[in-house]
């Protein structure tokens, strides 16, 4: 299996509070990016985990992004993936919105998840990230 970056697109169809560590997060109704990266065992396969997430067909909370992928009323509406590209922190920089502290435990980015309100502005992202950064 391939190991490389992911982008997630996720609609959440109602606000909600989920507790991670210490600290609450609100998540508001709308639409959230997450940038990943799956360069241990199993790679890409990841993402087939996260939707498998979305889909209520597990729920086991081992990351952050878990707690938004495993509400009843969030929903995963597409992946992007960039194979052998290490770039998860690269285009959580290029995000605006970022919902504190989710998803960068690992890393020196303030977060890993990005707010939209409009599904277009969501998929914009994802046609900007996969013309830059695909294919090249
Ligand atoms: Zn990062």
């Amino acid at each position: 299996m391939k190991k490389g970056s992911y982008i997630l697109l996720i609609e959440l169809e109602e606000k909600e509070t989920v507790k991670i560590g210490p600290g609450n997060r609100e998540l508001e109704k709308g639409f959230y990016t997450y940038f990943g990266t799956a360069f241990g065992p199993g790679g890409l396969k990841r993402v087939e985990r996260h939707s498998k997430q979305a889909s209520g067909e597990k729920n086991v909370k081992h990351w952050h992004i878990d707690y938004l992928t495993t509400l009843e009323k969030s929903r995963m509406i597409k992946a992007v993936k960039f194979p052998e590209k290490d770039l998860e922190c690269e285009l959580a920089s290029q995000a605006q919105n970022m919902i504190e502290a989710f998803g960068s435990t690992d890393c020196k980015c303030g977060s890993h998840l990005a707010y939209f309100h409009e599904r277009e502005e969501g998929e914009a992202l994802l046609e900007k990230m996969k013309a830059k950064y695909l294919n090249s």
